[in-house]
C-alpha cells in the first residue's frame, strides 16, 4: 500500500474489520506464496494507491534480490505473531466462556458445574434447618443401543425427552442436572429417603411410559435405573453422590429399571 488506508474483513458480509493496512504494509503475500485463494476480504477506507505485483514477478524479484525475500520474511513473521496473539486471546475467551457456562445444550438442563454449587447450598440449608434431603442418580438403561440403532441425534432427542419428563414429574423445588452422558442427578430438598423413593418411583414410571419422537412415526421408549440416598450428617456432596452411584450400580446389577435405596440409610 503506497498511500491511503485499507481494512481487512474475515468475509465479504462482515461489518467489523479484523485489521487495518497502513501505507508501507502489504497484503495478499500469503496467497502468492501458497498459491491458494485469498483468505480474507479487503476494502479501501479511502482513495488508496497500491503497487500491484503478481506471483511470477515476485518470485523473480526474490531470486534476483535477496533483500526483497528477507523483507517479505519480516512481514510474514510479524503477521504470524499477530495471528498467534489473536488466536491465544480467542482461546482465553473461549476458556472463560466455558468456565462460566452452566447449561447443557442437549437437554436444556443445568450441568455438573451448576450442580456442585446449587446442590450443596440446598443440602446445607436443609441441614441447618434440621430437615432431610435426598439425592438420586438416574441412568438410562442400555442407552448405547439407542445410539447404535437410531443414531446419535435420536439419542440426543431421547436425552431431551427424559429431561422434560423429569422436570414435569418433580416438584419445582427439586433440582435436576445432567450429571454425565446418560446420567442425571436429582436433589430433593426437605425430603426423606422414604418420600424420595415414592417420588422417584413415580418419575421412573413416567419415563417408562413416555415416548421420545425421533423421526416421523418413529418413537423410542427407554427406562431408567435410579440409585437414591438420604444425606447424612458430615457427608460431603462427593460422598453423597458416591453413595447414590453405588445404589444405582446395585439397581443395575439387580436387572435395571429398579430403584435401590442405599440399605444402610433406612
Ligand atoms: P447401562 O444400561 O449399563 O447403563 O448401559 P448404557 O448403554 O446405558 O451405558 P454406557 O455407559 O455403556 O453407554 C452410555 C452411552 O451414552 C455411550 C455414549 O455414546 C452415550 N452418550 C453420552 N453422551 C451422549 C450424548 O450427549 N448424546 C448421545 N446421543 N449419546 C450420548
Ligand atoms: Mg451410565
Ligand atoms: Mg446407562
Amino acid at each position: 500500500l503506497m498511500s491511503g488506508r485499507l481494512a481487512i474483513y474475515p468475509d465479504e458480509d462482515a461489518r467489523i474489520p479484523i485489521a487495518h493496512v497502513e501505507p508501507g504494509e502489504c497484503i495478499g503475500e500469503i496467497s502468492i506464496i501458497d498459491d491458494e485463494a485469498v483468505s480474507a476480504s479487503v476494502q479501501a477506507l479511502e482513495p488508496s494507491h497500491l503497487l500491484v505485483t503478481n506471483a511470477a514477478h515476485l518470485w523473480e524479484l526474490m531470486a534476483e534480490e535477496p533483500a526483497v525475500a528477507l523483507n517479505l520474511m519480516h512481514i510474514l513473521a510479524d503477521r504470524m505473531r499477530r495471528n498467534s496473539v489473536a488466536m491465544l486471546e480467542s482461546y482465553r475467551q473461549q476458556a472463560q466462556l466455558n468456565s462460566i457456562a452452566t447449561m447443557d445444550a442437549v437437554t436444556g438442563l443445568h450441568n455438573r458445574r451448576w450442580l456442585n454449587d446449587m446442590f450443596l447450598r440446598q443440602i446445607d440449608r436443609c441441614a441447618r434447618a434440621g430437615l432431610p434431603s435426598s439425592l438420586a442418580i438416574a441412568d438410562i438403561d442400555h442407552f448405547k443401543s439407542v445410539n447404535e440403532l437410531y443414531g446419535h441425534q435420536a439419542g440426543d432427542r431421547v436425552l431431551a425427552q427424559v429431561a422434560r419428563v423429569m422436570l414435569k414429574a418433580l416438584r419445582p423445588s427439586d433440582l435436576v442436572a445432567r450429571y454425565g452422558g446418560e446420567e442425571f442427578a436429582l436433589l430433593l430438598p426437605e425430603t426423606s429417603l422414604e418420600a424420595a423413593v415414592a417420588a422417584l418411583e413415580r418419575l421412573r414410571l413416567a419415563i417408562g411410559q413416555s415416548q421420545a419422537s425421533i423421526a416421523q412415526r418413529t418413537t423410542v421408549r427407554v427406562s431408567v435405573s435410579i440409585g437414591i440416598v438420604q444425606w447424612r450428617e458430615g457427608w460431603s456432596l462427593e460422598a453423597l453422590i458416591q453413595a447414590a452411584e453405588r445404589a444405582l450400580y446395585a439397581a443395575q446389577q439387580a436387572g435395571r429399571e429398579l430403584m435401590f435405596p442405599a440399605g444402610t440409610v433406612r
